[in-house]
């Protein structure tokens, strides 16, 4: 085993319990070989033992030392096994959690020989003492922050949040690029007006003493971190300048008549859902009996809204003595009060037709003929109507765009100010203290709103407390002797957690550690702690050369881990003896350093693991190791060694298979096969 970097005082709690015996591995041997290491005290713990006898012999065995050494827990499971135990080391004992590491025997007790798993495990403990031994402690600190938030759109949710926020004691500052407060009404109604509730949401926040609202406005600067942004509106009233610690992105979406989705050209008998309002609002319901058609839901996904008021001016229509055919599709009755309203306008003569297809709608010189083949009764049927009312398209609101640029959030393809992301579900945008809720983010109904609302109320009262936040001290430093001020990193961030004064400076709020600033910059004067390029060196040493083939994989902890634990404890997975995972915060955290130093300590082969495309926790992370892969390839064919050595590939956290076939390929690489 290699001795170029030694170990540092530490513990090992070893759980024993009758599966290391049944897997082949003998406890007290295993713990005899642990116990060999230099520098390392073993305590065996036996998981069987009352909680209290387990955590008595933990207790006692660590008063020993005057200052607590890092700890290892190896079991099989230790995060199931070892539960009671970890608690006791953080809650009780205080131990700092980057102290503390957990080693997972499942890898070594896959191989099929004993001596292969013993030595396995052992590596394992020394991997992870190279690591925990050169750990900082990450202490908290208190940061003052503003208790002012900005909710930013007249929508629902925007009102709602801006509602909640100012009872727990927030200052709102509610601004809308459109004038006055004017919510699309997201509840069945059969009155021409927005409901009842609506308008009640609107008289609460007018009057409420901390929101203060601004409309129109638009924000014409933006700045400032998480805790503590700066902006500036502008209104007819003059320019307002604020400080606010969090910012909700509420902008209420616009409604487009699109008859061209139903392949419709401009007719005067066929007409919006909003026209058809319109209309009924203008005494059409004193006109003589007429037959109507409302389509909905039958080109695309439908706004639960469009239903909701389809059903209104049903409702109006028949109470009029109209003949109603309401035609759907994809529409959506999952609404307060929609199933019931669906009902009673049946009962009051609404011919409800659910297709499987857009009807065709010809338009005739005596009126509209809707055509459809009817899935119930089996048969084409052919309807002459007076008016064809469509349900509009609702789009993302027109400012989206600047208002993304502006506050340095991502927008979708759809307009809307989240990226289509699974980590960002649900209400986050990739800069801590601003989120995206309702119409802010997609076309939803009331429910997932009100769903929306909740979880960023929640995260605002966690971020902003009562004026004070928690924030982890130093997770990513900057050398100021190192930087030169590049800004190379302010560019790179995708979390906005650069500013500078005469040199980069990391505010540790909206900092998460992702590493992306660390490996891009030149001077290399910004460690991560905890991914330091000391600690990956001291891992690399720690390799050893009797595990072959050793195959390095540097694995984002957000998809390409979870991949890598499933196949082992739900596929068994046999990876190769020489096996080495290293756990990065981001995949953006890979240096091509790392790299190459991995063959300089005997790797025959090197993995990079990402999230897919598009699904990066820090946006462009996966794109960053991907390139430096690449680099890495470019090096090592200059040398004239086999760039297939190294290999990039993007992969789900719940794609085990995924994982398995990128070892696959790279062994295939190798012309090696896994163990
Ligand atoms: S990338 Fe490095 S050198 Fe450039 S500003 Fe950031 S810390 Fe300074
Ligand atoms: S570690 Fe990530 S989030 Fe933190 S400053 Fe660097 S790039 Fe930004």
């Amino acid at each position: 085993m290699n001795v170029g970097c030694p170990l540092k005082p530490l513990n090992v709690l070893v759980m024993h319990g009758p599966e290391l015996a049944v897997a082949g591995l003998d406890p007290r041997d295993f713990s005899l070989a642990v116990a060999g290491l230099p520098n390392c005290r073993v305590l065996l713990v036996d998981p069987a033992l009352p909680r209290d006898q387990q955590e008595d012999r933990v207790r006692v065995f660590l008063s020993q030392e005057q200052e607590m050494n890092p700890v290892i827990l190896v079991a099989k499971d230790p995060e199931h096994r070892g539960a009671g135990v970890v608690r006791l080391l953080l809650a009780e004992l205080r131990l700092n959690p980057e102290f503390l590491a957990l080693v997972d025997l499942t890898a070594a007790l896959e191989h099929p020989e004993r001596r292969s798993r013993t030595a396995k495990g052992l590596e394992m403990i020394r991997l992870a003492a190279a690591q925990v031994t050169r750990a900082w402690p990450i202490i908290r600190q208190d940061i003052s922050v503003s208790r002012q938030v900005l909710v930013w759109g007249d929508s629902y949710a925007g009102l709602k949040a801006a509602w909640e926020l100012a009872e727990l004691g927030y200052a709102v500052l509610l601004a809308s690029p459109r004038p006055g407060l004017h919510p699309l009404a997201l509840e069945y109604s059969r009155e021409a007006n927005p409901p009842e509730s609506s308008a009640q949401l609107v008289r609460q926040v007018q009057e409420h003493g901390l929101i203060r609202t601004l409309s129109p406005a638009q924000i014409t600067d933006f700045g400032g971190v998480t805790g503590n942004f700066t902006l500036r509106l502008d209104t007819p009233q003059g320019r307002v300048t604020e400080q606010v610690g969090a910012v909700v992105l509420a902008p209420e979406l616009e409604m487009a008549a699109d008859p061209d989705r139903y392949g419709l050209s401009d007719h005067p008998a066929v007409v919006s859902q909003t026209r058809l309002e319109e209309l009924l609002a203008a005494e059409l319901v004193q006109e003589t009996p007429k037959t109507v058609a409302i389509l909905v839901g039958l080109a695309g996904e439908s706004h639960p809204l469009a239903l909701s008021r389809a059903l209104g001016a049903a409702a109006r229509l028949l109470a009029a003595g109209h003949r109603v055919y309401l035609l759907v599709e994809n529409a959506k009755v999952a609404g307060p009060g929609l199933e019931q309203a669906m009902r009673t306008n049946q009962d009051g003569g609404m011919v409800l037709f659910k297709l499987r297809e857009r009807p065709r709608v010809i338009l005739t010189g005596e009126g509209p003929v809707v055509e459809f083949f009817e899935p119930t009764m089996r048969e084409e049927l052919s309807l002459p109507v007076d008016l064809v009312a469509c349900e509009e398209r609702y789009l993302a609101a027109p400012d989206n765009a600047r208002a993304a640029e502006m506050l340095g959030v991502p927008i979708n393809s759809q307009g809307f100010l989240q990226a289509d992301n699974v980590h960002h579900v649900p209400v986050a945008t990739g800069r801590r203290g601003i989120y995206a809720v309702g119409p802010g983010r997609g076309i939803m109904g009331l429910a997932e709103a009100d769903a929306d609302v909740a979880a960023a109320v929640l995260e605002i009262q966690n971020l902003l407390g009562q004026g004070t936040a928690l924030a982890p001290q130093g997770r990513a430093v900057v050398d100021r002797g190192r930087c030169v001020l590049c800004l190379t990193c302010h560019r790179l961030c995708p979390h906005g957690a650069i500013t500078w004064d005469n040199r980069a400076i990391i505010n540790e709020l909206a900092c998460q550690g992702c590493g992306i600033c660390a490996s891009q910059c030149p001077n290399e004067a910004i460690q991560i702690r905890n991914f330091t390029d000391e600690q990956m060196a001291a891992v690399m040493w720690a390799f050893n050369p009797q595990l072959t083939p050793r195959i390095v994989a540097f694995m984002c902890r957000n998809s390409a881990w979870e991949a890598y634990q499933s196949a082992l404890k739900l596929h068994h997975a046999s990876l190769p003896l020489g096996f080495t995972p290293i756990q990065m915060p981001c995949a953006g955290k890979v240096d091509v350093d790392y790299l190459l130093r991995a063959f300089t300590h005997g790797a025959d082969g090197v993995l990079v693991l990402a999230c897919h495309p598009d699904n990066c926790k820090s946006s462009h992370g996966n794109l960053c190791a991907e390139w430096r892969t690449e680099r890495a390839q470019e090096l090592l064919a200059e040398a004239g060694i086999d760039p297939g050595r190294v290999l990039f590939a993007s992969l789900a956290a719940n794609a085990p298979q995924d994982f398995l076939d990128a070892v696959d390929h790279l062994l295939s690489n190798l012309s090696l096969q896994a163990a």
